[in-house]
Order: structure tokens, then sequence, then C-alpha cells
């Protein structure tokens, strides 16, 4: 009887926890391009207050895991929304509409779980959401997935 209380308690306490979608790498998921798995302690804390979400944009885009690394070739992830920039990887295949699709299904999944808090990974062309790389270099700018998010007004933290 105890137990079944105690069980039922957990449920209502999971269920009363607010969501955070976070990037699924950062929880240690096999989603990054070049397959390796990173986690981060200070996000796995979170889950003691928190329900997290691991969202992958570009699995999300049906891109596999590994996958040859891609950039955005001119401005950055808002750039490529409007369709004025696109995103190659370094074997030339065109994946901007990967990249969008990901990015809106990201947003969709967001709007289903009501979530008003992101976490992304830094430096993404997906999640990055104050710097991307390009050509090995940090330059200003956003992911496509964090610069849809931001269009949304959604409050958004980055990490590394
Ligand atoms: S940074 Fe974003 S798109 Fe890249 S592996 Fe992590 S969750 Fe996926």
């Amino acid at each position: 009887m105890t137990d079944k209380i105690n069980k039922k308690e957990k449920i209502e306490k999971s269920k009363k926890k607010e969501k955070i979608i976070v990037s699924a790498c950062l929880l240690g998921e096999k989603c990054r391009y070049d397959g390796i798995v990173i986690e981060n302690s200070e996000i796995n804390k979170l889950a003691e207050k928190f329900e997290l979400i691991p969202v992958c944009p570009e699995v999300l885009g049906g891109l596999p895991v590994p996958r040859p690394p891609a950039e955005i070739e001119s401005g950055d992830g808002n750039t490529v929304l409007d369709r004025k920039s696109k995103i190659f990887d370094n074997l030339g295949k065109d994946v901007t509409a990967n990249f969008i699709e990901g990015a809106e299904k990201t947003l969709q999944i967001i709007q289903k779980h009501k979530v008003q808090r992101v976490i992304l990974k830094s430096k993404s062309p997906s999640c990055g959401l104050n710097n991307i790389i390009r050509k090995g270099i940090k330059i200003k700018g956003s992911g496509v997935t964090a610069a849809l998010l931001l269009q949304n007004l959604l409050f958004l933290e980055e990490f590394e």
C-alpha cells in the first residue's frame, strides 16, 4: 500500500516538474556529427528539479550519426531561414533542407510540451546561440534552430 502511494507521489511530482528542452548531445546522447558522446554534469544536475527533454535538430532533420561536419556558407541561421544562405557539409552536399526541417520539428516539440526554456549546445550550426564556426573560426551568429527559436521569443541558454 505504502509502495503504491510512493509511486503515485513520484509520478505526480515528476508531472509537476517544469520542462526544459536540451540539445540531446549535452545529455550524453550519441547524436553529434562525429559520433562522440559528451556530457555536461551541470546540466545532468538539472534533472533533479526539471524534466529534461532531449532534442537533436540535425537527427530530427534526417541526418545520420556520424555525419560529415557542415557549415553555414554565409550569414547565420537567420540568413538560412530567409533562404539567402545555404548549409553544405564538408563533402559539398547541400544539407540546408535537413537543418531547416530539424529546426521546425524542434519548435513543434517545444510548442507541444509548452516549454519556455531551452538549453542549447554552443557553436553548432544548428544549436549555437551566440556563435557559430566558419572555416575553423568562431564568428558571431546563431545556428538555424537557435535562430528559429529566438524568432519565437523563447528563453534560450547555451552550454559548452
Ligand atoms: S549540437 Fe544540436 S544538432 Fe548538434 S548534435 Fe548536439 S543537439 Fe544535435
